[in-house]
């Protein structure tokens, strides 16, 4: 076995300084005693009273609202950050179980204030939105309320809060540890799961098969626990639901992410109507391959030409010229975030798989990890999370109660960065066989966060829906299911084997975040459009842009992108997206044919 080639990312860590000299920073303790302290004065001061404050009074409640959420902010990152920098030390994992539960009882405490926000009468919330006092924080109090009909008494709500933190969010932290601990054997070699999922990019089509058959094997021995998670998990969900009067089990989510149930029925309606452009992709790849039948473990296999190898330099160049030459404000910030060691990129044993950009707080700044192994993917990552810290970086001038975005538009900036990169590099390649390998990258990359997010979707509301009317499922059940949502997409293409069967049961987001991940089709879809328009536009397209990032969840999304020409609430705009996917298709087929 060859040493694997250096990356040159291999020094690139996290200065965590930032936030806390270490672990043991007093400094920790002595905030973490502050938080306490100034709960308990706010709700002295406050408490029984939100709904008689002026608006110059309430204006003043936020304000040290803010103070006291920036500090909690900044402990709660330090301590998830520092774990996920090595999930299997117990230190690191104690300190942030200390921390949640710490936060836990802090919120808590604090949860009046939501609750008062959203019971005061109409009549006072309408002159607090009209009052300039209050203009900053308008979108943020009008977020508020709308979970108004879902919200129980203030003691149910601590009781719920209180308990959680050993309910849902451990079996969430036992599944993660469960799955970081998990070791695949493959050739002899005991791998992480990210290691040997990495093996389906692979060449060699055997190494590829017996990867997949190593990770459903891996599985297999944790179906017991898998099974069980999902199964309380999804229980936990629906008493919740039932408890807060939502409808259906996507319905609490589309709340958060401020958009209606209209809109996301359009968007799956429209993405599952043109599954045939995944199966006409899926033939030609076919074709390419010069393969008689694709199994599932050959969707991953690379194309010709596509394979290169980029250090860490070379793809840090890459991203920031490409932002640069979009806006020179893109890659200054982009910048910052080497500069300032705000990135932690290679991979190291224990320490969490993929990629993220925490927002930390506004005062603070984002950080980046990332496992960056000099493939091409790992440099569209890179522009990925980069995408996300600027718009973190961006959006701080909202505060800390207005910054994030919800999920539908939070992947805007980063598949945004991501197309920048794409199209930089298809425009300095003439080789129409690297080109095509370009292209069916991007394809692909396209149809991970567009179809196979929504097949996934339809997947989770499968397993929702059963667990509901079934009471509790078996892992044959949930594989069934996971098999036919995933047959559904690929049509005659792929051949999903009976091994596939399981390999639901290493999502995470189905378990931390459940109906997160039509979010990604959203944001695609939505980027596509926006993308089109850049070109069709240039001018000053750019600096709205910006703006847009700037503005962060400072007002509803609709809203935000409607200056970019944009409108969220037309059916037909999802179908504009989804042209363009079938036309990189098409432009795919016809380089094919070209090279004979
Ligand atoms: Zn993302």
């Amino acid at each position: 076995m060859t040493e694997p080639l250096l990356t040159g990312a291999e020094e690139i860590a996290w200065n965590l300084a930032d936030l806390y000299a270490a672990m043991d920073d007093p400094q920790l303790d002595a905030d973490l005693d502050t938080c306490d302290a100034e709960a308990q004065a706010f709700q002295a001061d406050y408490r029984g009273r939100v709904a008689n404050l002026s608006a110059a009074e309430l204006a003043a409640l936020i304000t040290r609202y803010e103070t006291l959420n920036e500090r909690m902010g900044r402990i709660g990152a330090f301590a998830g950050l520092n774990w996920t920098q090595n999930t299997e030390d117990p230190a690191r994992g104690a300190l942030m179980q200390r921390i949640t539960e710490r936060g836990a009882r802090l919120s808590q405490e604090l949860v009046f204030l939501d609750l008062e926000l959203a019971a005061a009468p109409d009549e006072t919330a309408a002159a607090w939105l009209a009052d300039p006092a209050l203009a900053r924080w308008r979108h943020w109090l009008e977020m508020v309320r709308i979970f108004r009909p879902h919200l129980l008494s203030e003691p149910e709500e601590k009781l719920l809060s209180e308990k959680s933190v050993t309910g849902a969010a451990a079996w969430v932290r036992f599944f993660e540890e469960v799955h970081g601990a998990a070791r695949y054997e493959l050739d002899g070699e005991q791998l992480s799961r990210d290691q040997t999922l990495s093996k389906l990019y692979d060449q060699d089509r055997d190494l590829r098969r017996r990867a997949a058959a190593a990770v459903t094997a891996g599985l297999k021995t944790m179906q017991r626990t898998n099974t069980y998670v999902f199964n309380t998990l999804l229980a936990d969900k629906a008493s919740d639901d039932r408890l807060r009067s939502y409808p259906t089990w996507i319905s609490g989510r589309n709340l958060g992410n401020q958009v209606d149930d209209r809109t996301v029925e359009a968007l799956i309606d429209a993405v599952t109507g043109r599954y045939d452009i995944v199966a006409r992709y899926y033939r030609l790849k076919r074709r390419l391959l010069g393969l008689d039948e694709l199994f599932d473990y050959d969707r991953y296999a690379p194309l010709p030409a596509a394979d290169r190898f980029y250090s860490w330099e070379q793809g840090r160049q890459i991203v920031l010229d490409a932002y640069g030459r979009f806006h020179p404000r893109m890659a200054e910030v982009a910048g910052w975030f080497f500069d300032g060691r705000w990135i932690d990129a290679p991979p190291r044993p224990g320490k969490m798989g993929g990629a993220f950009s925490h927002g930390v707080v506004p005062s603070v700044h984002p950080y980046i990890l990332l496992n960056y192994e000099a493939k091409p993917r790992d440099v569209m990552t890179l522009a990925h999370e980069l995408g996300h810290g600027v718009h973190q970086k961006l959006s701080g001038v909202q505060g800390v109660l207005q910054a994030d975005t919800p999920l539908t538009t939070a992947e805007t900036a980063s598949v945004f960065g991501e197309m920048l990169v794409f199209q930089s590099l298809m425009a300095q390649e003439s080789d129409p066989a690297t080109r095509l390998g370009m292209l069916t990258g991007k394809i692909e990359d396209s149809f991970a966060t567009a179809f196979r997010q929504i097949s996934m979707n339809r997947f989770e509301h499968a397993m929702h829906t059963a667990r509901r009317e079934e009471g509790e499922l078996t892992t044959e059940r949930f594989s069934e299911l996971w098999l036919a949502t995933q047959r559904a997409m690929f049509g005659d293409s792929v051949t999903m084997t009976e091994d596939y069967g399981l390999w639901w049961s290493y999502v995470p987001h189905f378990l931390g975040t459940p109906g997160y991940v039509y979010a990604y089709a959203f944001g695609e879809l939505l980027v596509l459009a926006l993308y089109a328009r850049y070109r069709q536009e240039g001018g000053d397209f750019p600096e709205r842009y910006i703006a847009m990032l700037t503005a962060g969840g400072s007002n509803w999304p609709h809203e935000i992108v409607k200056p970019l020409g944009v409108d969220l609430t037309d059916p037909d705009f999802w179908g504009n997206g989804l042209d363009i996917l079938e036309g990189l298709v098409a432009e795919a087929e016809q380089l094919a044919d070209s090279l004979g």
